[in-house]
């Protein structure tokens, strides 16, 4: 049996591995989950699944802590993580956002296999990390899919990779619509069910700018090479176009367990407990242009996957601050490309060559951000 340790395991992503192993039988053990928050949540995951390792940065009441299982044993913070980490042979990597990137450094750097969900990790230590490489699983949905994909054809073959994107709340909408759009609008993703930085991203598309960096970075292939359509449907998650004008596609149901039971399994496959979908219902393929003038998002992000170094944490730092305004009500969305334009063009540092540089340059542009809000004090 596989020993697990989910980081974030009440988000989005942690739930659902925790709903896979439920439904897997005796081929995962669960020996650690983290969180940020000591919740009643955790708890209840906690006592169901009994690991030996809990960790939390917030400090837990003392009836949290007594609540706990005989055998898990409590530690805070990023002690805590190193010590879950340890414990265990692959490491589910769903924290949200820039937090992730250390746990996944350490990961690497104990040997375990990454089961990689946190993006921010891959872009940001992408040059760090190259000789782990073969122990990263990507479980991002597209990538997950173009892992299959492109070990499957030789490397030069492939002409290009294609990430697929749903396009968001604001696909259909017109500029206008996409400048006035409320946050709960923004909240409101249609085939994605995700946390709320995510979503924004996925509404700015900056998710997929960011994307492309991850998938530069896991499969070798410069941006140049890679690009974005918008599938509405979400059931083409990646696409190979080969130098003979094939183009060979990964389709599954929308449904992120999908990629997760993949990844807890590999290399083997297992077959699925869950609700069978038929390709008849998968039957309605859209491919449609990105609208790179609403979407400025992934020109953004292809420039800073050319420049690398200080620009990848630059950009990160810079629009999780961005969609932190939005989410407070201060700016309008196309707001978030422009304020992390601004950033970009102040970027003036070498190349970050460990974790205190990547994460003093992230504090550095949400830093600049709250200035350039403060400074204009309107819609920017
Ligand atoms: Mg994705």
């Amino acid at each position: 049996m596989r020993n697990l340790c989910i980081l974030g395991s009440t988000g989005s992503i942690g739930t659902q591995t925790l709903e896979v192993i439920r439904n897997m039988e005796n081929k995962v053990k669960v020996k650690a989950l983290t969180a940020y928050h000591a919740s009643e949540k955790l708890l209840n995951q906690v006592i169901e699944f009994k690991p030996d390792i809990v960790v939390t940065f917030e400090d837990p009441s003392s009836e949290w802590v007594s609540n706990l299982p005989a055998n898990t044993k409590y530690i805070k913070g990023m002690e805590g993580i190193e010590i879950a980490i340890e414990s265990s042979d692959m490491v589910m990597n769903a924290i949200s956002g820039v937090a992730g990137i250390e746990p996944a450094y350490i990961t690497l750097n104990k040997g375990k296999i990454l089961l990689a969900s946190n993006k921010e990790a891959i872009v940001c230590l992408g040059d760090l990390i190259k000789k782990s490489k073969e122990n990263i699983i990507p479980v991002d949905s597209e990538h997950n899919a173009l892992f299959q994909l492109i070990k499957a054809y030789k490397y030069e073959n492939i002409k290009k990779i294609w990430l697929t994107a749903s396009g968001g709340p604001f696909f259909n909408k017109s500029y206008e619509e996409f400048k006035k759009a409320k946050v709960v609008e923004a909240l409101n993703h249609p085939r994605w069910n995700m946390g709320k930085k995510i979503t924004i991203d996925s509404a700015t598309l900056f998710n997929k700018g960011i994307e492309i960096i991850e998938a530069m970075y896991l499969f070798d292939f410069p941006v140049d090479k890679i690009d974005v359509v918008v599938h509405p449907q979400s059931y083409v998650h990646g696409i190979i176009e080969l130098e003979d004008n094939s183009f060979i596609m990964h389709v599954s149901p929308t449904d992120m367990k999908i990629p997760i039971m993949y990844a807890l399994t590999y290399p083997c496959r297992t077959s699925s407990p869950f609700k069978y979908v038929s390709i008849l219902e998968l039957s309605h393929i859209d491919f449609y242009p990105v609208d790179k003038e609403k979407f400025k998002s992934i020109d953004i992000c292809k420039e800073v996957g050319r420049k690398k170094g200080a620009y990848i944490p630059a950009l990160l730092g810079a629009d999780e601050e961005a969609v932190n305004l939005f989410l407070e009500g201060k700016i309008n969305l196309p707001s978030i490309a422009n304020i992390v334009e601004k950033v970009l063009n102040k970027v003036n540092f070498p190349d970050p060559g460990d974790i205190k540089s990547i994460k003093e340059i992230i504090e550095w542009a949400k830093k600049e951000v709250r200035n350039i809000f403060s400074l204009q004090k309107v819609q920017i």
